[in-house]
């Protein structure tokens, strides 16, 4: 039978991060307003702090708290001002902590979410310069950079 730890929600906002999370009233505003959301039904940012909230520790086995991008829309629309992107982070550590992940995965991740971010950048700068803002444009710009440029790279 499934166990819940009522004190896990107070160990989850006692550490920095994870403060407001108590004041989370469940409109899930943060969910829809999440891009990975959109894409990923198995990622519910309302859903996550709901299972801490009621105690359930299993949350920190879940694969998707790992597919979260970082880029803070859920906590700049969140009403109550929790900052889910903190307390996902709070939740990562602990399953770091408690052995569920590898600590080297966790720098895998945060690695990748640097270079994305890297690669952003450079695409929105490479964009803007070349005025490509119609779709279709974009399309192929993006096919370029991320399949024929590596294949150039591969081959100097
Ligand atoms: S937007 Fe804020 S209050 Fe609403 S469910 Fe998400 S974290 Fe809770
Ligand atoms: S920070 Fe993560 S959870 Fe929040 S909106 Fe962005 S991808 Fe979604």
């Amino acid at each position: 039978m499934k166990t819940f730890d009522p004190s896990f929600r107070y160990q989850v906002a006692a550490r920095p991060g994870g403060e407001g999370l108590l004041v989370c009233f469940s409109c899930g505003v943060c969910t829809a307003s999440c891009p990975v959301a959109e894409v990923e039904e198995n990622f519910n940012p309302r859903r996550i702090i709901h299972r801490v909230l009621l105690g359930d520790r299993d949350v920190l086995k879940e694969e998707y708290l790992w597919v979260c991008v970082g880029c803070f829309r859920c906590t700049a629309h969140c009403p109550q001002g929790v900052e889910f992107t903190n307390v996902l982070r709070v939740l990562r550590d602990m399953s770091v902590e408690e052995g569920y992940v590898l600590k080297t995965w966790k720098s895998v991740v945060e690695d990748l979410d640097r270079r994305t971010q890297i690669f952003r950048r450079q695409l929105i700068r490479e964009l803007w310069e070349r005025r490509a803002f119609s779709f279709p444009e974009y399309k192929e710009y993006v096919k370029y950079m991320l399949f024929e440029e590596e294949k150039g790279n591969d081959r100097a």
